[in-house]
């Protein structure tokens, strides 16, 4: 019996889960490792958290992943690993597996991703320690975008940018995949679609027949909405203001950009929504007010893209479970064919809509995406 074990290493944090290898593959265990490099802990899925040795690396936290699953789960036998890596750059539309000559091109595509790739490179390496004999596998948060028209993929900036990878990818592929999936599986009959992926980190998608046509985030994952700490949409010239009036340092303004914005630089008291819709500081209410405010505009935009919209999906930790976010954005959207009922809303239900526009709650699943290529890949 072959085992199909998941890798998503960001930044500080290493999310797992064990598969077994079927068609469709069935989830044996998950969790998380979280504050890598800090005071590191392994949360398995429904168990208590255990705290790892300060300053645990990533492969520390895979090497505590593997000594919690070889408790769990001795048997298993890991024959592939699937690993998110944010960045496919421009070419990779899909799934491809790991040689050391794919990951040096990964390695290239650092400078798009500088945040994100590194860790996600850093978790290959040490999953390709731990099981040298398994194959293992890139799925890339930017391949579901790939097929974007050319209008939709470029900035206007001299032609040799665009060349060289200055290019909007738009990331959450996974989740998208994993919805559009599901949205044909649920609803076959809606064609223009539109995907809020309302989590930490936060986007939208256009989809046409379960294919990507816009995303709300561009060249890096800073663009399009405001999210937990992120600034979203920018005039370039706040950063030439930054750097000439203010002389901050690249280093300096990424740090503003990725980690001291959006909702908690705006209300300066958190980038957890929980704590934000509990609040009644001003400041909280008006970084809640552009949050909802960014989404309504793209959510416009989205429909003049797609020509009108069939359906909208709400994912992601915001989206699955804030009923006040969802009731907000779609109040007074009759125009496009929105209305939802409250007492659908308030209950997370799967469907929400009382109007022509079917409104979906529908709980992402990005590991699933992943494993499920691993499966085509050792069928191949
Ligand atoms: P990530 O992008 O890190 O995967 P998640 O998708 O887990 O993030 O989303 C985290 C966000 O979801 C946080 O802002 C959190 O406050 C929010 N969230 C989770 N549960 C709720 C809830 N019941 N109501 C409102 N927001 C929630």
């Amino acid at each position: 019996m072959s085992h199909i074990l998941t890798v998503n290493a960001g930044s500080s944090s290493l999310k797992y889960a064990l598969y077994r290898a079927k068609a469709e593959p069935v989830v044996l265990a998950q969790g998380k490792v979280g504050r890598i490099g800090g005071a590191a802990q392994l949360t398995p899925a429904g168990g208590p958290a255990r705290d790892l040795p300060p300053g645990t690396d990533h492969a520390g936290a895979l090497a505590a992943v593997l000594a919690e699953l070889s408790e769990s789960h001795p048997d298993a036998q890991v024959t592939v690993v699937g690993h998110r890596v944010v960045h496919g750059g421009p070419d990779y539309a899909a799934p491809v597996e790991l040689t050391p000559k794919v990951i040096a091109q990964l390695e290239g595509f650092a400078p798009y991703a500088p945040l994100h790739q590194p860790h996600n490179l850093a978790g290959v390496r040490a999953a390709m320690a731990a099981f040298p004999q398994a194959r293992q596998i890139a799925c890339f948060d930017t391949a579901f975008h790939r097929g974007h028209p050319f209008v939709n993929d470029t900035f206007a900036l001299p032609r040799r940018f665009y060349d060289k990878g200055v290019r909007r990818y738009g990331f959450h592929g996974l989740s998208y995949d994993y919805i559009a999936g599901e949205v044909a599986r649920r609803a076959p009959a809606l064609s223009r679609v539109v995907v809020a992926h309302l989590g930490n980190g936060a986007s939208m998608c256009a989809l046409r027949d379960g294919r990507s046509v816009a995303s709300t985030m561009g060249f890096s994952a800073l663009d399009g909405l405001p999210m937990g700490t992120r600034c979203g949409q920018l005039d370039p010239g706040v950063v030439l203001y930054l750097m000439q009036q203010e002389g901050m340092d690249a280093d300096q303004i990424s740090d503003l950009l990725y980690t001291e914005s959006g909702l908690k630089g705006m209300s300066g008291l958190s980038n957890d929504m929980r704590e934000l819709q509990a609040s009644d500081d001003p400041r909280a209410v008006e970084a809640l007010d552009y949050f909802v405010f960014r989404i309504r505009r793209e959510l416009g935009a989205m429909a003049a893209v797609l020509g009108g919209i069939d359906g909208l999906v709400f994912c992601g930790g915001i989206g699955e479970n804030s009923a006040p976010v969802r009731a907000r954005v779609c109040a007074g959207m009759d125009w496009l064919g929105i209305a939802v009922s409250d007492t659908a809303n308030d209950a997370n239900a799967p469907v929400i809509s009382t109007g022509p526009v079917q409104v979906m709650v529908i709980p992402t699943n990005e590991e699933i995406v992943i494993a499920r290529a691993a499966v085509a890949l050792a069928d191949a």
